[in-house]
């Protein structure tokens, strides 16, 4: 008998994919480039040279023999000194390498804190706020605990403290924010991250154990008007970082971040070991040996990642004159406005019929709302405001 958790995700083809697999049959009949895909979030722009630039030296003067090997389990001391210092620069921080746990990613660094902390039949819980990543529910229940989702707030979609309060009790062992969010790309100030910390610091004194506050931030660098992304080991201290260099160097295929686990953490070493030895039971044994190198060796820099900002202003504004709502995204390669009837799976699907892929918000916790990916050409952007249009247009008829 096999697991049929695993069955079950195994074959259900998520939204985006049926929306990709949508998008090739359509652009053999219409044209790839008359297909506005908006489903998947692929960084569009290419990396920056650093990146092969940083590769190719590495493979013509390093022991191959050494950077093919397999590297420490938590990632070669020289790269986590690289990013530590990297990180100290940045933010002001004291870190050793010993705080860093190289990863495969940001989804397996989330899934070595959420592994790490919770407890399978303790009956430990998980918050995520509205709307939020759809594998944070995957992740979570992999971990054996159970996701408590607090409602959007979809005026501004920032944090509804009374529901947040509300959802805390004894068995909450840990709460994930994005800052910036995917799908809103809503980003959190310094007052709210201080008014979190609050809260979080009361409710570990109240519940007797320390609620853990996972920051998935694979969008750090990605955000609009200069806003700030306030750096959350400095306001709470049980914060455990999860990064990734996917988006900020435009790298998805290639797997790498890592998960900080900062001095302040309570019991830091034994944390630590937590997120090392879910990490061991995952069967992650090491992040990739060549690419750890090239992320700290560019640890810091960025693709240029203005496009999206230019997208970002166009849609907002192209949409909001067609009669869409729209919360202005403040950082990620993404928007999410309300959709022009309640049933957001419906819109999406009609959106097919002008060869527009979005994704609908129910996925991600927030119906009555579609994501758009806007990380591809901006001329695509442009002539995509035609075909939303026509949407609204067949709306109001
Ligand atoms: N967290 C969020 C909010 C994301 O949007 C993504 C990817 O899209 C991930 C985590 C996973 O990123 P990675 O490619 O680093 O595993």
């Amino acid at each position: 008998m096999l697991n049929q958790r695993m069955v079950g995700l195994g074959t259900q083809r998520s939204v985006i994919r049926e929306l990709f697999e949508f998008g090739k049959i359509r652009a053999a009949e219409v044209g790839a480039e008359n297909i506005f895909d908006f489903s998947i979030g692929n960084p569009s722009v290419p990396a920056p040279d650093c990146v092969n630039e940083t590769a190719l030296r590495l493979i013509k003067e390093m022991d191959p023999v050494v950077l093919h090997g397999y590297t420490s389990a938590q990632g070669d001391a020289g790269v986590r000194a690289l990013i530590s210092d990297s990180l100290n620069k940045r933010f002001d921080m004291n870190l050793r390498p010993e705080n860093l746990y190289i990863t495969v990613g940001a989804a397996a660094a989330l899934c070595c804190c959420l592994n790490g902390i919770c407890t399978p039949g303790a009956g430990d819980e998980v918050v995520v706020f509205a709307p939020y990543f759809p594998e944070y529910k995957v992740f979570i229940e992999g971990a054996g605990a159970k996701m408590t989702l607090i409602p959007a707030d979809i005026e501004a979609f920032q944090i509804d403290f009374e529901a947040f309060e509300a959802a805390l009790n004894e068995h909450t062992m840990a709460v994930i924010v994005n800052s910036p969010n995917n799908p809103c790309g809503a980003v959190y100030s310094e007052e709210t991250v201080k008014k979190l910390a609050a809260v979080l610091e009361a409710a570990s004194a109240k519940f007797g154990h320390p609620i853990y506050l996972i920051s998935d931030e694979p969008y750090r660098e990605i955000v609009f008007g200069g806003a700030t992304i306030p750096f959350l080991p400095k306001y709470y201290k049980n914060t455990l970082v999860c990064y990734s260099w996917s988006k900020s160097l435009s790298l998805p295929g290639e797997r790498l971040g890592y998960v900080l686990v900062p001095d302040s953490v309570e019991d830091q070493p034994l944390v630590y070991a937590a997120v090392a030895g879910a990490g061991r039971s995952l069967g992650y044994v090491n992040a990739p040996s060549l690419f750890q190198r090239v992320c700290a060796e560019c640890a810091g820099e960025t693709a240029d990642i203005s496009i999206y900002e230019t997208n970002k202003n166009i849609l907002t504004k192209g949409l909001r004159e067609l009669g869409y709502h729209v919360v202005e995204p403040q950082g990620t390669f993404y928007i999410f406005p309300r959709t022009l009837i309640p049933d957001d799976i419906a819109f999406c699907e009609k959106a097919k019929d002008f060869n527009l892929l979005i994704v609908p918000g129910t996925g991600f916790g927030c119906p009555g709302h579609t994501r758009i990916s806007f990380c591809v050409p901006t001329e695509r952007v442009e002539r995509a405001l035609e075909a939303f249009k026509k949407l609204a247009e067949f709306y109001k008829n």
